[in-house]
């Protein structure tokens, strides 16, 4: 039987950039998205952190975003690379196996995550969008 997109509790994007040369285009990237879409912005790690190869922050969304978001993202990410997971119970899967990439694929070290953990509902929004997509 195929697995039922109804395991995926939420989604976070993974918004990698080099601390000496991109922030400021990641910095732009955040802007925009907190103009337009309700999801909740996570801090800045300028270096790595957990799975995560490269300084990154996370945009956490619910899947009721995700049709909008994410093609929003294919269009606007410049140079940066975006990696989208789904969250279900599995954390190593959903983010070796069946995220998808936008821009340039990067290393995750999959091995420092789980295979099995509680759901991850979508956190409460931190942004005021207010600006059509
Ligand atoms: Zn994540």
């Amino acid at each position: 039987m195929p697995r039922s997109a109804g395991e995926i509790a939420s989604y976070h994007a993974h918004i990698y950039y080099d601390p000496a040369t991109t922030r400021p285009e990641a910095e732009r990237l955040r802007t925009w998205i907190g103009e337009r879409f309700s999801v909740t912005l996570g801090r800045w790690h300028d270096v790595k952190v957990g799975p995560h190869d490269q300084a990154m922050y996370q945009v956490a969304f619910a899947a009721e975003v995700f049709a909008e978001f994410v093609p929003w993202l294919m269009l606007n990410h410049g140079s940066l690379s975006i990696l989208v997971h789904p969250n279900t119970r599995n954390p190593r899967r959903d983010h070796l196996v069946d995220p998808l990439w936008i821009g340039r694929p990067l290393a995750v070290h999959g091995e420092k995550l789980p295979e099995e953990t509680e759901l991850e509902q979508a956190p409460a929004p931190n942004t005021t969008p207010h600006l059509r997509p």
